[in-house]
């Protein structure tokens, strides 16, 4: 598998329609990916702890996809075998009277990464050039005159891609992965959703009305992944009708962004040494 296959950096155009949701890479089967999936969790551990040790670079990892694509258990992935000391995960809702009273950016500012840390946002501030765009609700809040003009949309790609080179050059990744599923599979997830109690709660009837307006979302995500893709702040559009394979990428994606940070350990200096092992005398000698 080459992570690059789905990365989008500005070089090349993304094209939703020539994107095959349903790849499983050259893996002979499920558990050969699960296997590599546990390795790439021990690099991320050991990773992760430089990283917070280090405390100099954050990484922010976005996830963005259609209901039922596996955003959660994404999630839910990431977390299961790292520091939960040095990750957060911040879910983007529909925005309360309070956030929408502020610019879009400014509840995702909020909650962006410390250093040493890795936030996961579970949806973002690209809600706002995609369901604010499909369902035209840019129209519906207090925005005056001058900023509701036909390219509003494209100031926005301009705004999210000035913010992102910021956290860039003051020393934060952001890693943005768009989990790409068919509308088949959505359909099957659904239907598991429906048929299975265990899931039941998982399912909102709201998004089978999403569903319909499946057309616009992808032409939403097709802009916006083409507006917003840099070489420093890449998309990885991610094949994802199978999850294990999804899961599989993601955990390379992540790790290999983690790599080339190469965090280290704070080198301890002579005097430290010196320092502890002085004490380390005295708790020996501890009456
Ligand atoms: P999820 O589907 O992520 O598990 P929810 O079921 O609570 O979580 O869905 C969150 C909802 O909030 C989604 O329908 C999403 O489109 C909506 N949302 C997020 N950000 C915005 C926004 N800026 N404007 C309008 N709706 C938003």
């Amino acid at each position: 598998m080459n992570i690059n296959d789905f990365r989008f950096d500005g070089s090349k155009k993304f094209k939703i329609k020539d994107f095959d949701t349903n790849q499983d890479g050259k893996f002979k089967d499920r558990a050969e990916a699960e296997d590599l999936r546990e390795d790439h969790i021990m690099d991320l551990q050991s990773l992760q702890d430089r990283l917070y040790a280090e405390g100099k670079e954050g990484v922010l990892i976005i996830f963005q996809a259609m209901d039922a694509a596996g955003k959660d258990g994404a999630v839910k992935y990431v977390m299961s075998g790292v520091n939960p000391a040095g990750i957060t995960v911040h879910n983007f809702k529909v925005p309360s009277s309070e956030e929408l009273a502020h610019d879009y950016l400014w509840r995702a500012m909020k909650a962006a990464p410390q250093r040493g840390m890795i936030t996961i946002f579970n949806r973002s501030y690209y809600e706002d050039v995609l369901v604010v765009k499909v369902h035209d609700l840019h129209k519906k809040v207090a925005l005056p005159e001058r900023v509701l003009t036909k390219d509003i949309f494209e100031d926005r790609y301009e705004q999210i891609k000035n913010y992102e080179k910021h956290l860039h050059q003051n020393g934060f990744r952001v890693i943005k992965i768009f989990l790409n599923i068919s509308k088949d599979e959505q359909k099957k997830q659904f239907l598991q959703r429906i048929d299975d109690p265990a899931k039941n709660w998982k399912f909102s009837e709201g998004d089978v009305v999403e569903r319909g307006y499946w057309d616009q979302y992808m032409e939403a995500y097709e802009d916006a992944i083409n507006a917003t893709s840099t070489q420093d702040c890449p998309w990885y559009v991610i094949p994802s009708d199978k999850k294990w394979f999804a899961r599989a990428v993601i955990a390379e994606i992540i790790v290999s962004t983690l790599e080339s940070i190469d965090p280290k350990f704070p080198e301890v200096s002579e005097a430290q040494k010196q320092k502890l092992a002085e004490i380390r005398d005295l708790l020996i000698n501890e009456k």
